[in-house]
């Protein structure tokens, strides 16, 4: 495999990384080599997603059980983690849930859920594994944003507020930490079919045509197609590239519909 995108004995952490989109790049990184903890609440997706790892890429992969809404539990993850792996050079923090409604509906314990879950979490578990990059003066940390990090949307005012806050959240991060050549990205996905929104394409029978419509490449994403974005911010080939948000798209956000209009090709 070339070099760059060779991630042979790197250790990573991945939050959520039992989900939809975390065991997609988890598996990625497996793949590029990475020895892997999935760091979750549910036990049983997270042993399923360990001992898949395990047997399609033969890397060392291991479950570590922990709540992002907790500073104490997110600390204790690490420390587990580093004790298992032995080192670590990677974290995706990639947890995530949404609110699914309109703002004036939201009452302040779902919006702190949301906000918490999502930005407050990202910023506590890149605290928690800042001292470790730091003493061996290398680190990738990866963000997981959204399209909501780019426009509104009527029913995603705390995700969109989380998600616009995990761009600046990795450029500030990225500034602080750049001289301790610690990288920091994010990967903004479109619209890829997960438990996370599952429930508005039930609710919405035109949820899954408006975003074909929406999408240039006219369909949604394959989560493993999330995967080269993630190896590249992870591996040597980013080494000079911190503070940036890759869209992973199929053109999304290319095109001037935003969230909610359908797409038209220009004639
Ligand atoms: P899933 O619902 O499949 O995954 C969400 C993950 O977050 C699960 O692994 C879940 O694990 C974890 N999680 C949720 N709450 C907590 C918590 N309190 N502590 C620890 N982990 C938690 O959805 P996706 O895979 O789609 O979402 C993953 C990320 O991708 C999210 O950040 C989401 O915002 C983002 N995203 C998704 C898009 C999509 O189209 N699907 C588009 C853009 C961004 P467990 O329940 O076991 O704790």
């Amino acid at each position: 495999m070339n070099k760059l995108f060779d991630l042979t004995g790197k250790k990573a952490i991945i939050t959520g990384g039992n989900g939809g989109i975390g065991r997609a790049i988890a598996a990625a990184l497996a793949s590029a080599g990475a020895d892997i903890i999935v760091a979750a609440r549910n036990r049983a997706k997270t042993n399923e997603t360990v001992s898949e790892l395990q047997t399609a890429f033969g890397v060392q992969a291991a479950g570590v059980e922990f709540d992002v809404l907790q500073e104490f539990s997110i600390n204790q993850m690490v420390l587990k983690s580093l004790k298992i792996l032995g080192s670590l050079d990677i974290l995706v923090n990639n947890s995530g849930i949404a609110e699914g409604k309109r703002p004036e509906t939201v009452s302040s314990a779902e919006w702190d859920r949301v906000i918490d879950t999502n930005l407050r979490g990202a910023f506590l578990c890149s605290k928690a594994v800042y001292p470790i990059l730091k003493k061996q003066r290398a680190g990738k940390i990866i963000n997981i944003g959204s399209m909501t990090s780019i426009f509104g949307s009527g029913f995603l005012a705390a995700y969109g507020s989380s998600k616009g806050g995990i761009v600046q959240l990795s450029k500030s991060l990225a500034v602080a930490w750049a001289p301790d050549n610690i990288q920091v990205n994010a990967i903004l996905p479109g619209w890829f079919k997960t438990e996370l929104g599952s429930s508005a394409r039930a609710e919405d029978p035109t949820h899954e045509s408006r975003i074909i419509a929406a999408t240039p490449m006219g369909r949604w994403g394959e989560t493993h197609e999330l995967g080269g974005a993630a190896i590249f911010l992870a591996g040597q080939a980013s080494n000079f590239v911190t503070g940036i948000a890759i869209p992973v798209d199929g053109g999304y956000s290319s095109c001037l519909n935003g969230m909610d209009g359908p797409f038209k090709p220009a004639v």
